[in-house]
């Protein structure tokens, strides 16, 4: 199997990443998960975006432009010949012998690609529905970030496995004791009720590459759709439940404890409908561009 290291096709288990990188001792790095499909590597520019813009704000080393991302993507996809599945970047910080705190202008980035195959996902789930699980938000101040720093999120999923779960909704609370939901440990989440959808704005959340295909598709089908704080008392009274992620696309959701919702709500239905049509017509649109020679 092979990998892209700076560069570089290598083979995955004769890299030369050093122990010293700051990807392992600080978690001082960033990544994507990109869903590939019938060969297509998925929203790869808004992929792009998202991490040049944690990059930049880091001030993390990235040298590629999107260009050079699709290629190196596109060829380790046809290497590896995985066609369904996904693609893994991760971006560091690179080597740093002394474990210094301090960011130094030498630092050079380490950029890989992997190419992942694709976790079991029981098809039942985007027919029947998924349970979750509430969880406390334990995360830091950077979650608009797609740092490395999981362990809060493996935190919530695992917690939720244990319970059988697909995902855990966790939750921050305010001065006021109310409890909020930000998202899932990987999904954000929406919530239907009076036929108008809620999910939480911006606030200290991953904006999730997802989250913002769903959002436009609300606006070009003209079903409501408002961005705020929804509170873990709201989901008592929820019409319908849905997740998105790159792994998940448009998920329902048929429990959260002993709170039961139907899964074949008017709203997931069509947005999950909606959901599919957008990536086939992504696919044809990197099919024509490759054909083209990017
Ligand atoms: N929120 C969190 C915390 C995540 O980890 C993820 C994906 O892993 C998402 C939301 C969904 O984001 P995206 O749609 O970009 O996959």
């Amino acid at each position: 199997m092979l990998c892209y290291l700076n560069g570089s096709l290598t083979d995955k288990d004769q890299t030369n990443i050093r122990i010293e990188n700051r990807g392992f001792t600080f978690a001082d790095g960033l990544f994507e998960v990109i869903r590939i499909i019938d060969g297509v590597p998925l929203f790869l520019e808004s992929h792009y975006n998202r991490m040049k813009e944690s990059a930049i704000f880091f001030r993390i080393p990235f040298s590629y432009n999107l260009q050079e991302c699709y290629r190196q993507s596109v060829e380790l996809i046809e290497k590896n010949g995985l066609y369904d599945g996904e693609l893994y970047w991760e971006l560091t910080r690179g080597d740093d012998a002394f474990r210094e705190h301090g960011f130094r202008e030498e630092h050079q980035g380490t950029f890989i690609i992997l190419t992942i195959p694709l976790r079991h996902i029981n098809p039942d789930n985007w027919e029947k529905g998924v349970s979750l699980t509430l969880y406390p938000d334990l995360r830091h101040q950077l979650c608009e970030h797609k740092t490395i720093n999981l362990l809060a999120n493996c935190m919530a999923k695992n917690f939720a496995y244990s319970q059988g779960a697909y995902d855990s909704m966790m939750f921050r609370q305010e001065k006021d004791g109310r409890k909020y939901i930000t998202e899932g440990g990987s999904s954000t989440y929406f919530l239907v009720k009076d036929d108008v959808i809620a999910t939480p704005e911006i606030d200290n959340i991953l904006p999730g590459i997802t989250r913002k295909k769903v959002i436009s598709l609300c606006k070009d089908l003209q079903i409501p759709l408002i961005q705020r704080r929804v509170y873990v008392n709201e989901i008592k009274h929820a019409q319908e439940i849905f997740l998105a992620s790159t792994v998940s696309k448009v998920m329902p959701v048929k429990k959260i404890g002993d709170l039961v919702y139907p899964v074949d709500g008017k709203i997931t239905r069509t947005l999950m409908n909606a959901f599919a049509q957008l990536i086939e017509t992504q696919i044809s649109e990197v099919n024509q561009m490759i054909k083209e020679g990017m």
